[in-house]
């Protein structure tokens, strides 16, 4: 038997696409197929008619109920998929939405110019939340060694701040894009025991960490104000509820997203750590949260990719492992602007993510490959905001002056 040409030896991958053993929740059947494998097929035989029929009765009802206030919340980024939700949205059901952006405050100019133009082309009333720029730099810093990524404040804040719109503004249907069904290794369209969204979906899917437990003696409660979720009372008595329109539109990422940059004017960028630009185009430091991922699981960004493509057809599974190779291990440009603002070392950080790894990976040297010389992408890697700022601020900041006096 050909021994397969894995990225590391010692994990065992699915037999049809490229996803390792160390994918959270990922489980592989008898023959050693992966669930999200076996979700891909489920979603073939899936009645999507009758689904669109169920979502147009939420929306109608939704339509009564509000009266004269917004019909839904649009939590968005400027990602692909809010485009893609805002057109499903205004365009097909013919909704009123309030659009909803908690700022990482790590927008790229892209994704800057993404969001506005989400904004612009679908006319839509927007609310954003914005932490400040200290306060984003020490969780950054404190979410390394909590949860083993650089964005537990984004992971929290995409959960909790369009929760506290919901309920302070009287609107309780919040529309997500993708289903979890699509890609999450414990879950698949036939099974409805898949995590459902509640008032706690982003702390368990990807935040794992409370605000409470965020508390420190320099992150106070006050500090944490924004992260906080409405209390379970809260959520009953304005009866909010949350659906992904991934759950009801057969999802196709890669047509989407083609459909949207050319019909709407939405843009990719450079991502690093991978071959494609557009997942969190948004956000400079895609790259950083990719690779604590490949540090901790074996497994970045090009792996989440190459398994949707396999699992299309679009290339084989060796392809994949060549493109896997090629990508997961660079060490990403944006992980110098980290080490700027949580004032670790390197070495540190090699530290910090060492104690984070699996157990599958323990003992495992992983490869860590410098970036290709020439690309220009350092002066690209801090946020837009930093650099609006740079270029016309032409007096001292005088927090500067306050520090050295
Ligand atoms: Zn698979």
């Amino acid at each position: 038997m050909i021994k397969d040409n894995v990225p590391i030896k010692k994990l065992k991958y699915c037999r049809r696409c490229c996803i390792p053993e160390t994918q959270e929740g990922v489980e592989f059947d008898e023959f050693g197929i992966c669930r999200p494998c076996g979700s891909s097929e489920d979603k073939m035989r899936i009645n999507w008619k009758e689904k669109e029929i169920e979502l147009k009765k939420i929306f109608d009802e939704a339509k009564t109920n509000s009266g004269n206030n917004y019909d839904c919340i649009l939590p968005i980024s400027g990602g692909k998929d809010s485009f893609f939700q805002a057109h499903v949205l205004t365009k097909v059901y013919n909704l009123k939405p309030l659009a909803v952006t908690f700022s990482h405050n790590w927008y790229s100019e892209i994704g800057f110019y993404n969001l506005q133009r989400c904004l612009q082309v679908f006319e839509l009333d927007h609310l954003q939340f914005t932490p400040s720029r200290t306060l984003v730099n020490k969780l950054a810093r404190k979410s390394l060694g909590q949860i083993g990524d650089s964005c537990w404040h984004c992971h929290s804040g995409v959960g909790s701040f369009p929760l506290q719109v919901a309920t302070n503004f009287k609107i309780p249907l919040l529309v997500f894009g993708e289903s979890i069904r699509e890609n999450h290794g414990s879950a698949a369209y036939s099974d409805d025991d898949s995590p459902k969204y509640d008032r706690d979906y982003f702390n368990k899917i990807s935040a794992k960490k409370t605000a409470e437990e965020m508390v420190d003696e320099s992150l106070s409660a006050k500090d944490m104000h924004a992260f906080r979720l409405p209390s379970q009372k809260d959520m009953e008595q304005n009866n909010v509820r949350g659906i992904h329109l991934g759950d009801y539109i057969f999802w196709d990422e890669e047509k989407q997203t083609e459909w949207i940059r050319d019909y709407y004017g939405w843009k990719e960028t450079i991502v690093e750590g991978t071959y494609k630009g557009y997942k969190s185009a948004e956000c400079i430091m895609a790259g950083m949260h990719d690779f604590t991922c490949y540090l901790k699981r074996g497994f970045g960004r090009a792996t989440q990719q190459v398994i949707l493509d396999v699992r299309k057809g679009l290339m084989t599974r060796e392809e994949g492992f060549e493109l896997i190779k090629k990508h997961d291990s660079v060490r990403p440009d944006a992980l110098d602007y980290y080490l700027k603002i949580t004032s670790l070392s390197e070495k540190e950080f090699y530290e910090i993510m060492d104690n984070k790894k699996v157990n599958e990976l323990k003992g495992v040297e992983l490869e860590v490959k410098e970036k290709e010389a020439n690309n220009n992408n350092k002066n690209r890697m801090y946020p837009f905001v930093e650099q609006i700022i740079d270029k016309h601020l032409n007096s001292k900041d005088p927090r500067i002056k306050k520090n050295r006096d």
